[in-house]
C-alpha cells in the first residue's frame, strides 16, 4: 500500500523547515497538532476497513478543533485574508499538509487529508465555510496577504492549469500527475469541469487540485497522422507527429512538455 502514493518520494530541501518556521510562525506552531490528529483519524479509518466495515468519518475529536486553530494561524501569518473562499482555504491546507509531509512526517496525515478534502469534498467545504464565518467575525479587520518570494517558492504550485484528456483519464502537461476517469466526476453548469475525488482508487495525490475547470482541459486534435495541442505556457497551437506519447517544444516560447495523445 505505502509504495503506491505518487507524491510519496517528495522531500523538502534542507533549509525549508527553518524557512517555514521563520515565515509562518503561527502556522508552524499549529501544524504539528493538526497533522497529528489526521494521523490518528487515518488509523481509525484503516481499522474500520480491516474489519470490513464501510468507510465512515470516524474522526478523532481533536481534528476539527485543530483545523480551526490552523485556519486562524493562516490568517495571522497572511496566508489567507478576509474574503478568501472555503475552496481557497482547502487549497492552502492541501499545500501545507503536503509540505509538512515532505519534512519527514508520516504518510497517514496526508492520506486522511486526501480522504477529507477530495473524497468528502462537499463536507469539507461546508466545514470550512462554517469556520471561516466565525473567524472573520473574530478577526475583524483585514490583514494583507503575505508576499514574501521565499514563501511563494516554499508553497509553489504542485499542478498547472494545462491538462490533457486521454481515453482513460486526465494528465497535467507540466507536472507528473495522472488521474483516472474513475477518480473524477464530470460536472456541468454552473461550473463545468472535473471534480477530483479519488474515491475509486483511494490513491489520493495531494499534488492534484480538488477541481479542474473544463476550460483547462484539452483533448488533442488528431489529423493526418499529426497531433495538434496547445502550449501550456502561451497557448500557441503546436503540431507534432502522432505517437501515443509526444514531446513538444513550442516554437513561440520554447516551453517543452510531454503528454499522451490518446
Ligand atoms: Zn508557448
Amino acid at each position: 500500500m505505502a509504495s503506491n502514493y505518487p507524491f510519496e518520494h517528495l522531500r523538502a530541501k534542507p533549509n525549508e523547515i527553518e524557512l517555514f518556521e521563520k515565515r509562518l510562525p503561527h502556522v508552524a506552531k499549529e501544524m504539528s497538532e493538526f497533522y497529528r490528529t489526521m494521523e490518528i483519524a487515518n488509523r481509525s479509518i484503516a481499522q474500520k476497513n480491516m474489519f470490513g466495515n464501510p468507510l465512515g468519518i470516524r474522526q478523532d475529536l481533536g481534528f476539527e478543533n485543530a483545523l480551526k486553530l490552523l485556519l486562524i494561524a493562516c490568517f495571522n501569518d497572511g496566508l489567507l485574508v478576509e474574503g478568501d473562499t472555503a475552496a481557497k482555504s482547502i487549497d492552502v491546507f492541501r499545500a501545507l499538509t503536503l509540505k509538512w509531509f515532505t519534512f519527514g512526517n508520516k504518510l497517514g496525515g496526508c492520506l486522511y487529508f486526501g480522504y477529507f478534502a477530495y473524497g468528502c469534498h462537499s463536507h469539507a467545504l461546508a466545514l470550512f465555510n462554517e469556520h471561516l464565518k466565525q473567524i472573520e467575525f473574530l478577526a475583524g479587520g483585514a490583514k494583507s496577504r503575505l508576499q514574501a518570494p521565499d514563501i511563494a517558492e516554499l508553497l509553489a504550485p504542485t499542478h498547472s492549469k494545462a491538462w490533457f484528456k486521454t481515453s482513460n483519464g486526465l494528465g497535467d502537461k507540466l507536472h507528473p500527475i495522472a488521474i483516472s476517469d474513475t477518480d473524477v466526476t464530470k460536472t456541468g453548469l454552473p461550473r463545468p469541469g472535473y471534480q477530483v475525488h479519488f474515491r475509486n482508487s483511494n490513491q489520493f495525490d495531494l499534488r492534484a487540485p480538488p477541481f479542474i475547470e473544463m476550460d483547462q482541459v484539452e483533448t488533442p486534435v488528431i489529423r493526418d497522422a499529426k497531433v495538434i495541442v496547445s502550449c501550456p505556457t502561451c497557448l500557441q497551437k503546436c503540431r507534432g507527429n502522432l505517437f501515443k506519447q509526444i514531446e513538444i517544444t513550442c516554437p513561440s516560447c520554447k516551453t517543452t512538455w510531454k503528454q499522451f495523445t490518446s
